[in-house]
C-alpha cells in the first residue's frame, strides 16, 4: 500500500530534485562531457582521423590524451548551454492521487477524475502489506 512521506523527507526530496534539475547545474553536463570527451580521446588514439577519413595507425597515447582537454571543454559548452537554453526535453513526472493513490503520469498540483490533488509519487513510498503470521510454514528434515 502506498504511504505519504513525512514532511521533512518531502523537504530533502525537493530540495535535492530542485538542484538536480536546475538548468544551471554544471554537474551533468560536466559528467557527460568527460565520458564523452574520454571515449573521443580513446578512438582519436585508437586511430580515428575524422568522419570521412580512413582509421588510420595508432597515435601515442600522449598525443591522443593532450586533445582530452579540448574534446572536455568543446562538450561541455555545448551540452551546458543547450541545456540552459532549455533544449533538453523535461520529463513528465509520475504523480500519484492523494485519494484514490492511482499512479499516472502527468503534472503535480493537478486534480484526478475522483476529485483528489495529484502529487509527486516520490512523495510516496510502497509497503508492502504484512503476511500474516499463522499460515503454513515448510519444515525441512536434515
Ligand atoms: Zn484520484
Amino acid at each position: 500500500m502506498w504511504q505519504r512521506r513525512t514532511p521533512e523527507d518531502i523537504a530533502l526530496i525537493d530540495r535535492a530534485r530542485k538542484i538536480r534539475e536546475s538548468r544551471f547545474n554544471p554537474v551533468i553536463p560536466l559528467c557527460f562531457a568527460f565520458f564523452l570527451a574520454l571515449f573521443s580521446t580513446l578512438v582519436c588514439w585508437a586511430g580515428w582521423r575524422g568522419k570521412w577519413a580512413p582509421w588510420g595507425d595508432p597515435i601515442p597515447i600522449l598525443d591522443a590524451a593532450i586533445r582530452f582537454p579540448f574534446f572536455l571543454v568543446i562538450g561541455f559548452l555545448v551540452i551546458y548551454l543547450s541545456r540552459v537554453l532549455g533544449l533538453w526535453d523535461k520529463q513528465v513526472p509520475m504523480v500519484i492521487c492523494s485519494q484514490c493513490q492511482k499512479v499516472d503520469s502527468g503534472q503535480p498540483g493537478q486534480a484526478c477524475s475522483c476529485g483528489g490533488e495529484l502529487e509527486r509519487l516520490e512523495h510516496w513510498r510502497w509497503i508492502e502489506k504484512q503476511k500474516p503470521s499463522w499460515g503454513l510454514r515448510i519444515v525441512r528434515d536434515k
